[in-house]
């Protein structure tokens, strides 16, 4: 297929506010987006040209989804096998089902990345409780045990501490396929946004750092405060995901920094990222942009950064509750997802403060930065 004309429609399955930003990429590059997505109104169907309503097992509904549109992508990943299996016989689908199946699965994940050569935290598949003492025996204690599917934001996970907490925390997860991971005692958590074109080209924003609050991403700022060594290390881990991947898309991975200076992935996402919101205001080419350029088949410009930024998340209803206090702020650059109830721990927006390059305030500095005004 080559690059998408002005006109054409991208189809986005899922409805959330990543498929809403990705939305507005596509129609700033004159595409029509249709968003299949199984709840009514939701963020993206809000600034679509079209929505299909429909489950994500309903293979009528995605064929007739998938005959209204030239291409195919994601904001939610977690689609049923034959799903994908179906529109994957009917459109490009990008990324394909087999970056999917790999992000999808934490144990698929990590024996692919060592397989690239990309480490990763130690870790043993528990098949039973058994299995479970055994692990914990082979990795050692603390440890993190985890369902290997639809994890996220801490959910389905437990801290095992000492021998007793095996037990409880086995009952609690299981029947679930588990993947033990040792603890790794880290000094920081950073992203990189990495994308590849169709003909191969990569490109990857600078390294992030994330801070999060309740297991819910909370800062991020960009550049991530590290050596430089670490920041090009963690872009060329990402380089090396995608590449190894054969990426065609947008792809976030997720490493830890160890106390002794190491990288680590724990997780990738073969989609935007919350930890990509930042590249929004701070890049030529946001994340979203390049999102829809690769999909399209358009040229990838390369990931520049004109700006320093910090990008808060706005969780819940105590920070909605600050909207108006935000909007009269200098300086922030504020993003409503369109959810109409502010739910505890929802994310309901964002906004992002730029900086002049190398002008990211300290650790004291970064709550000065973002202080509102009255
Ligand atoms: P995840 O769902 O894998 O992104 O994990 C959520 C959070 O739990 C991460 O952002 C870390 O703060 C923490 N975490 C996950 N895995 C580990 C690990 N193996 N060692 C230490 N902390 C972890």
């Amino acid at each position: 297929m080559s690059a998408l004309a002005p006109g054409a429609v991208i189809g986005i399955i899922g409805g959330g506010q990543l498929g809403r930003m990705s939305a507005m990429a596509a129609a700033r590059l004159g595409y029509r987006v249709h968003v299949f997505s199984p709840e009514a109104d939701g963020p993206a169907a809000q600034v679509s040209a079209a929505s299909t309503v429909a489950d994500y097992a309903d293979l009528t509904a995605l064929r007739r989804f998938a005959g209204a549109v030239d291409v195919i992508t994601f904001e939610f990943e977690n689609l049923p096998a034959d799903s994908l299996a179906l529109l994957e016989s009917l459109k490009p689908v990008r990324p394909g089902a087999r970056i999917l199946a790999i992000s999808q699965d934490r144990l698929l994940e990590k024996a692919f990345l060592n397989e690239a050569g990309i480490p990763t935290a130690p870790y043993a598949p528990v098949h039973d409780e058994a299995g479970l003492d055994a692990a914990a025996a082979q990795l050692g204690l603390p440890a993190v045990l985890k369902t290997t599917r639809l994890g996220y934001d801490g959910k389905g996970q437990a801290l095992l501490r000492a021998a007793e907490d095996l037990a409880p925390a086995f009952a609690r997860l299981a029947p679930k396929p588990l993947v033990l991971e040792g603890f790794v005692t880290f000094a920081a958590e950073v992203s990189v946004m990495v994308a590849r074109g169709v003909d191969g080209t990569v490109v990857s924003y600078d390294a992030v750092e994330n801070r999060h609050k309740h297991h819910i991403l909370d800062l991020t700022l960009a550049p991530a405060p590290l050596p430089a060594y670490l920041l090009a290390e963690a872009q060329d881990i990402a380089r090396r995901v995608a590449e190894a991947l054969e990426l065609v898309g947008l792809l976030g991975v997720e490493m830890f920094v160890t106390a002794d200076g190491r990288l680590l992935v724990n997780e990738i996402a073969p989609r935007p990222h919350n930890s990509g919101h930042w590249t929004m205001d701070a890049c030529p080419c946001g994340q979203f942009e390049m999102h829809i350029r690769a999909v399209a088949g358009l040229p990838l410009p390369p990931a520049t950064r004109h700006s320093d930024a910090v990008m808060k998340n706005l969780i819940g209803p105590e920070d909605m509750a600050l909207w108006p206090r935000i909007l009269a702020t200098p300086g922030l650059i504020p993003h409503h997802y369109g959810k109409a109830e502010a739910r505890p721990g929802r994310k309901m927006g964002h906004f992002n403060r730029l900086f002049p390059k190398g002008g990211l305030p300290g650790a004291f500095g970064i709550e000065d930065a973002l202080r509102l005004e009255d």
